[in-house]
């Protein structure tokens, strides 16, 4: 599984970055109006960023 980001939904809020959810810090922002954006060679598709994305903007896929 692979962690996706939907761009429409991320509103940048940050908690998924900020807040380093992420336990391998697989998840960065490239700059503060852009969303968020995971390194999929990184990701191993725990959920955890998921989970925590307050605007459901982070969605798991095969992959
Ligand atoms: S699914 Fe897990 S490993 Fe992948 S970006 Fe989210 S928190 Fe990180
Ligand atoms: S937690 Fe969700 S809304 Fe907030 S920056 Fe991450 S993907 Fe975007």
């Amino acid at each position: 599984m692979k962690a996706i980001i939907d761009a429409a939904k991320c509103t940048h809020c940050p908690k998924c970055y900020v807040a380093k959810e992420c336990p391998i810090k697989a998840v960065f922002r490239i700059a503060d109006d852009e969303p968020a954006f995971i390194d999929m060679s990184l990701c191993h598709g725990c959920g955890v960023c998921a989970a925590a994305c307050p605007k459901h903007a982070v969605m798991l896929r095969e992959g």
